[in-house]
């Protein structure tokens, strides 16, 4: 009877081994020293060194530098927890090739003291096909940034464009509805851009609407948002500004770019600006504000430009 259980007990360990021999998966044994005492052929493949040249070494030698760390906290825990160890991490094989394994370890107590099982699959193409998922998602997200960005960005004055600036008008009147922080709006407009570009050609029109937007820029404060709301237009939203403030900073704008000369291939170009100003009220649509510029801007015009209107009369 005792033979008859030895036997198929025997049956059953060469049915066990010749499963090992042939996984796909390598399987390792090692000893309470971090040695190895087993590794089967799927290992020594995934990790290219021969079962002879594997024992007694390190387990751990195997598991590329940077990797170390983690496999090792992921270890300790496993340990503490009584659990098992699960972990990618990237293996150096004898011929100094990378590749991505996920390891697994199994903690068993015999009579003899800790046996430590593992398994290591290599998931190479898996992660690469992974990674390569996450910098393609990474890269789209970028360009959707860019993309935002450009969608409300002037490309010849780098400044916010009318849709940039129309997100930031709701936004600022939305403020105003719930807490009451007034602002004002300048629309400033170039006075007779066209001979500009009738006397000293188109480029030299678009150098004087760069040099105009960074006078703009330059002289408004942080918190102001500027944008080239048309052709050579140039509104200025005001957060927190009432009318003194905003006629202030308009005045400031007009003299800076009265007296600024522009040199462009040699010839000094001089150009004014006409400004309307509106100061947004309680319960106005921003629309109408900035229809109220726009039209203290046509008045500026009328009264022979280079002028700030702040009102009416
Ligand atoms: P006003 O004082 O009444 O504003 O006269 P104006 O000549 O400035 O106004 P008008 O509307 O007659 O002409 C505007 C000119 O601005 C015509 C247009 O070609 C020019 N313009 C608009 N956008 C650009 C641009 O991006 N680059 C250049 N160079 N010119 C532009
Ligand atoms: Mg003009
Ligand atoms: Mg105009």
């Amino acid at each position: 009877m005792l033979s008859q259980d030895l036997k198929s007990l025997k049956g059953h360990v060469e049915w066990l081994q010749s499963i090992v021999q042939f996984v796909p998966i390598g399987v390792f044994q090692i000893d309470g020293d971090d040695k190895y005492t087993f590794v089967n052929p799927a290992w020594e493949f995934i990790t290219g060194c021969s079962l002879t040249r594997a024992l007694g070494t390190n387990w751990w030698e195997v598991v590329h530098p940077d990797d170390q760390n983690l496999v090792f906290n992921h270890w300790a825990q496993a340990e503490a927890d009584g659990k098992e160890l699960l972990v990618d991490c990237r293996i150096i094989k004898v011929n100094k090739e990378i590749r991505w394994v996920r390891l697994q370890t199994n903690f068993l107590f015999d009579d003899s003291g800790k046996k430590i099982f593992g398994s290591m699959e290599d998931i190479t193409k898996n992660k690469l096909e992974a990674l390569e998922k996450e910098n393609l998602i990474a890269e789209l997200y970028e360009v959707k940034k860019q993309l935002e960005i450009t969608s409300r960005t002037d490309p010849l004055t780098n400044l916010l464009n009318r849709r940039g600036m129309e997100e930031k008008l709701i936004s600022e009147a939305d403020r105003m509805e719930r807490s009451n922080k007034i602002f004002s709006l300048i629309l400033c407009d170039i006075d007779f851009f066209k001979k500009v570009n009738d006397n000293y050609g188109h480029d030299a029109g678009d150098y004087i609407l760069t040099k105009v937007a960074k006078t703009i820029d330059k002289y408004s404060r942080k918190q102001d948002v500027v944008c080239r709301w048309g052709g050579e237009e140039f509104l200025l939203l005001l957060p927190e500004t009432e009318l003194d403030g905003a006629v202030a900073l308009a005045e400031k704008l007009r003299i800076q770019v009265e007296e600024e000369v522009h040199v462009f291939k040699s010839q000094k170009i001089y150009i004014t600006l006409s400004l309307g100003i509106a100061c947004m009220e309680k319960g106005q649509k921003v629309n109408s504000c900035i229809k109220k510029a726009d039209l203290h801007l046509y008045a500026a015009k009328e009264r022979g430009r280079n002028i700030v209107v702040s009102s009416d009369k």
